[in-house]
């Protein structure tokens, strides 16, 4: 979802800003801007269209200032151009801001703003913000700092403000100040060191905090704002996570006082300061280059071998035994999430009532909350979520849900450990899969994958049932194998790119592949293409099948096979063309063309099924002009409800 990046600190604000933008431009946007403070002014310019296309146009990296805000913006309220574009400035033009989120009552806001004479340019829930700021009795330049509350006039305000937010706001003066609430901020820290207070602001005598002695307030060189630690990572590896409802301040402190810059953070409930525990971010974050690759998406492709390994032998041991004991503890056991990670979810019900028999509950976060009655159990029931970001809004929603309701316990997956979900789980797991940038999932729903078949193996132990054998030591041989088909499945996608519709039909547990399949399709080459069961293909949607069709049919040799292809042959009689996936060799003839998967353990067809998949998906949005990495109108972190 949208992106937000402010910096202050010794180097041009604009350029990095711009950069960083760009790293989070797998975040999904459609328009950009940037806010600089220059000689206590502030200069803004933003427009529609991509990083690279809006800064071309408009010179953002050119913009001259060392502090500024920078935004990369996914619409909710207010058409999609350049107006309606962030930062927003508040009637006296001191003030400029950046938000991520929704203001939920922003129509009684403007409201009420408008009758003291505010006027508002844009047709945004974020630009009450910048209003509401400067409506502040004191200015924010002038307000005091140093102290252990944060003055009562921003907790008041923060507290007019329904919905979500991580917001960030530039004074002329160069004054950082922000809040978080339902989306994700964090703090880069440019060599940091703790102060006992005090300190002079940029524009502000207003010294003290002599007395105090806390240490609470942070000194650093140079500090980064940003919804990503992607934004600043080849800057600095030390990090403040913020949680809901705090409240940050940024100033300049005295030249003869290096570090040059204090920062502040406030619980925004009682206005209390509170001292924040810095973290340590793994550099493994930094890794995102394309390599060798032409998208990021064909690269996260290729990574799967090692990522299957890697979730599935580097689960955290002792996180692992917590989450066994959990699982067998509960009377209910629900498990969530949204997209691929929904997917993923299905898939645990079948590997979880297969190899451990443990009963669970599939269901989409979205749809959480009005099947509560259902979940709660007698007493213990737990809430599994999954989700790569750890940052999707619904997910949260999901489990904020749970908390209401006394669940005993909730857990997840995510590939990032620093995530809000991670925070907010009494056990969390990591899939250790790696940045994925490419927007649509794809090492990270095998690697969810993986790491099922490991967590179901260990409460299979646990319960005393003698788990499978499965052979993961194998996947990245066996998936090298599947990719090294690329040409021939690139060949495919040529000959069938103008389809209008496919039609993924499976059985059992291969019907969650068929419906991960659909969702490449759509996402990666805008293709309407649904996962059916076979079995229901008479029942309805043979009505759609003519000879124009194209039929995927998953196709692996187990308990499944004879009946799929059943439905094959019901839709080749009407002319479909037909492609398998499938390990069998006597099929072959049945197939117009044919997807070759290893013979592996039945439990672990799933994990291979979809490789080939994901790779004509990405070869269809090649050849249809789509742009696999960045598709329209989605986002990878999808941090609004
Ligand atoms: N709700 C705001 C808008 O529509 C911010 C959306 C975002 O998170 O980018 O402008």
């Amino acid at each position: 979802m949208c992106s937000i990046i402010a910096y202050k600190g010794y180097r041009d604000a604009a350029p990095l800003m711009v950069k960083a933008l760009s790293r989070m431009e797998y975040r999904g946007y459609d328009s950009v801007g940037i806010a600089t403070a220059h000689n206590s002014a502030l200069i803004v310019k933003k427009g529609v269209g991509n990083v690279s296309y809006v800064n071309a146009r408009l010179n953002l990296d050119s913009m001259q200032g060392n502090a500024g805000i920078g935004h990369t913006r996914w619409a909710t309220h207010g058409a999609v151009n350049d107006n309606n574009a962030h930062p927003h400035v508040s009637c006296n033009g001191r003030i400029a801001v950046v938000h991520n989120g929704l203001v939920e009552n922003h129509d009684e806001l403007r409201f009420m703003l408008s009758k003291e004479g505010h006027v508002f340019k844009s047709e945004t829930d974020s630009e009450v913000i910048a209003h509401l700021l400067e409506s502040l009795p004191t200015t924010m330049d002038d307000m005091r700092h140093g102290y252990d509350s944060m003055d009562k006039a921003i907790t008041d305000m923060l507290s007019m403000l329904n919905g979500s937010y991580s917001f960030v706001a530039l004074t002329s003066n160069g004054m950082l100040l922000g809040a978080r609430y339902h989306e994700p901020l964090i703090i880069g820290l440019g060599n940091p060191s703790r102060s006992k207070g005090g300190g002079d602001d940029d524009n502000n005598n207003d010294n003290n905090g002599d007395d105090d002695d806390d240490d609470y307030m942070l000194l650093v060189d140079e500090c980064f704002i940003a919804s990503d630690v992607l934004a600043f990572i080849e800057y600095t590896d030390k990090a403040i996570f913020l949680a809901d409802g705090e409240v940050f301040v940024v100033r300049g402190i005295t030249e003869a006082c290096k570090p040059r810059l204090s920062i502040e953070i406030y619980n925004s409930r009682d206005g209390k300061a509170i001292v924040k525990e810095v973290t340590q971010i793994a550099w493994e974050f930094a890794d995102v280059d394309k390599g060798r690759f032409a998208h990021y998406t064909l690269k996260e492709i290729h990574e799967q071998g090692h990522a299957i390994s890697r979730a599935f032998f580097n689960a955290d041991s002792k996180r692992l035994h917590l989450l066994v004991d959990a699982l067998i503890d509960a009377d209910r056991i629900t498990i969530t999430g949204s997209g691929s990670s929904y997917h993923a979810a299905l898939m645990a019900k079948y590997l979880f009532s297969k190899i451990c028999m443990l009963r669970c509950d599939a269901i989409v976060a979205s749809e959480f909350t009005y099947n509560i009655d259902t979940y709660v159990g007698n007493g213990s029931p737990i809430l599994f979520a999954v989700s790569q970001s750890g940052e999707t809004a619904d997910v949260l929603n999901a489990v904020r849900i749970a908390r209401d309701n006394n669940f005993k316990k909730i857990a997840s997956i995510v590939n990032s450990p620093l995530s809000t979900l991670a925070r907010e789980s009494d056990i969390f797991l990591s899939i250790n899969a790696g940045p994925e940038v490419g927007v649509a999932a794809t090492k990270s729903f095998t690697a969810q994958i993986a790491l099922l078949y490991r967590i179901s193996m260990e409460v299979a132990r646990s319960k005393g049932i003698n788990p499978p054998t499965l052979d993961i030591e194998s996947s990245s041989i066996n998936v090298e194998k599947m990719l090294e088909r690329e040409a021939v499945i690139s060949d495919l996608a040529e000959s069938i790119k103008n389809a209008n519709s496919i039609y993924i039909i499976a059985k059992g547990m291969h019907h969650v592949i068929a419906l991960e399949c659909a969702l490449k399709l759509k996402e990666l080459a805008y293709i309407h293409a649904e996962g059916i069961h076979a079995g229901e293909l008479k029942h309805g949607p043979l009505a759609l099948i003519d000879e124009k069709s194209i039929v995927i049919a998953l196709n692996p040799m187990d308990d499944t096979y004879s009946d799929v292809i059943t439905s094959v042959h019901e839709a080749k009689a009407r002319g479909a063309y037909i492609i398998g996936v499938s390990d069998s060799k006597s099929s072959s003839s049945i197939y117009d063309f044919t997807l070759t998967i290893p013979r592996v353990d039945r439990l672990l067809y799933p994990l291979y099924e979809v490789i080939p998949l994901q790779l004509l998906a990405y070869h269809m949005a090649l050849k249809r002009d789509c742009n696999p990495d960045y598709p329209r109108n989605i986002a990878k972190s999808v941090t609004v409800k």
